[in-house]
């Protein structure tokens, strides 16, 4: 008797009339990315200002996850840790990258589009990439069949716009195809439209053999542009202009899945990069009840919405507190299409189970890194903090020393360290924290 996992290896493999055993059943993926959109941020997560009826929609179809975590607090890191299962310290992606960087994702890195271009899928990026914008480094070298998008952060130019002040040393930010600048310094207010209109023809020209999308929208990163239809239209102003149109977006890609009779086979999953850029003031995002944001290794810089939607597969209307992380894509998504997992030390756990409620809720452990530094862990409820980034621990200012401790679900705000009380519980997680950062060394598997 095979095991479930020797058993999907073993059918992927096997070919019948040209179609893989993946292939036949047709599992589709779309995942779409949001950046810097914060965990407050949603109709569905409790703004009450924001209007998002396709995502609170898409919810209510299908699970809210109130616990998940990007892997890293910043843009490059989350989607190195997204695209690979891996902390971001394995690949060396530790760090934001800018128009005058030379580095990208490493080509030995093995990539979830290539994972699941292995088991016979077409695969698009559309969006936000940041993962190198040189030609060695761009998605088509990366698993992805094509690409359209702008390769890093939209603030990467060099002139003002809402929220953001430019920088002269930045070239004029391309707008790419494949792997040619197709325009310079497009209209950012367009971009949303633009790239709804490629998911739609996409997700129309992929009917008929599985494929993956993933869609990483340029906003709600700063500078903040909306489409003149929703420009001036949210009374949260222009942030909450940018997510509407978003949500419009979103509305979109499902309703070409279901007009294309794929809205049954095809995993839609909304989820953000990190937590909400404060230091914009009010052209951020709102972390809601968590504390800080991006940059930070305080929940409100990793915690970010998440919700999965297929029909017949995710059981609806849930609301999970499953701790989560972009680190268990990889794994899930290999799981769901019968495609092998790669060799490399992978960091993640495939959640299907959670995702179609067979499973009762189970405990994590999830490292909280912040560029080269391992700043914090999660075990359970309790997360615990061993250095921080946050300007009052720089500045030496914090009334409270690390370490710090935490009952998450008890206080979602980490206002009440209850380090004192809970000396032994310390001891073990900063034992944890130790031993995790042995193994990221010898290059072994965090499962
Ligand atoms: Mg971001």
């Amino acid at each position: 008797m095979l095991d479930r996992r020797t058993f999907l290896r073993t059918a992927a493999g096997v070919s019948s009339a040209g179609l893989s055993f993946a292939a036949r059943r047709r599992q589709n993926f779309v995942l779409i990315y949001a950046d810097d959109l914060g965990y407050g941020d949603l109709g569905c997560y409790g703004h009450p200002t924001i209007r998002t009826p396709n995502l609170d929609r898409m919810a209510a179809e299908g699970a809210k996850f109130t616990q998940w975590y990007s892997a890293s607090p910043v843009c490059t890191p989350s989607r190195a840790a997204l695209l690979t299962g891996r902390y971001p310290v394995r690949s060396g992606l530790t760090r934001v990258l800018f128009p005058q960087s030379t580095g990208g994702l490493p080509a030995g890195e093995t990539t979830l589009a290539e994972v699941l271009k292995g088991a016979g899928y077409q695969t698009a990026a559309i969006g936000k990439w940041h993962l190198g914008h040189l030609p060695q480094y761009l998605p088509t070298r990366h698993g992805f069949d094509s690409y359209y998008g702008i390769p890093y952060s939209n603030d990467m130019h060099p002139y003002e716009g809402p929220g953001s002040p430019g920088n002269a040393k930045h070239p004029p930010l391309p707008l790419m195809r494949d792997e040619s600048v197709i325009e310079t310094e497009p209209d950012q207010a367009m971009l949303t439209p633009r790239y709804t209109e490629e998911a739609v023809r996409k997700i129309r020209a992929f009917r008929g053999r599985p494929f993956f999308l993933y869609y990483a929208h340029t906003f709600p990163h700063v500078p903040l542009y909306a489409s003149p239809r929703f420009r001036g239209t949210s009374p949260r102003g222009v942030y909450g202009d940018v997510v509407e149109e978003i949500d419009w977006s979103v509305g979109e890609v499902l309703k070409a899945l279901a007009e294309t009779g794929q809205e049954k086979n095809t995993l839609v999953i909304f989820t953000s990069d990190n937590g909400p850029w404060l230091a914009r003031r009010v052209h951020a995002g709102s972390a809601g009840l968590l504390r800080e944001g991006k940059m930070t290794t305080w929940e409100g810089g990793v915690r970010v919405p998440f919700i999965a939607r297929q029909p017949g597969v995710v059981a609806p209307r849930r609301t999970s507190a499953q701790a989560g992380s972009m680190l268990d894509l990889l794994p899930t998504f290999a799981a769901m299409a019968g495609a092998a997992p790669p060799r490399a030390a992978l960091d993640g756990e495939d959640l299907t189970r959670e995702l179609r409620a067979e499973a009762p809720l189970r405990e994590r452990t999830l490292f909280y890194w912040n560029a080269e530094e391992l700043c914090a862990v999660r075990q359970g409820p309790w997360k615990l903090h061993r250095v921080s980034n946050t300007a009052e621990w720089k500045s030496g200012t914090s009334k409270h020393d690390p370490p710090l401790l935490f009952h998450l679900e008890h206080d979602p705000s980490e206002k009440y360290d209850v380090a004192a009380e809970n000396p032994e519980l310390a001891r073990h997680l900063l034992e944890l924290m130790a031993a995790h950062e042995a193994k990221i060394e010898r290059g072994e598997p965090q499962r």
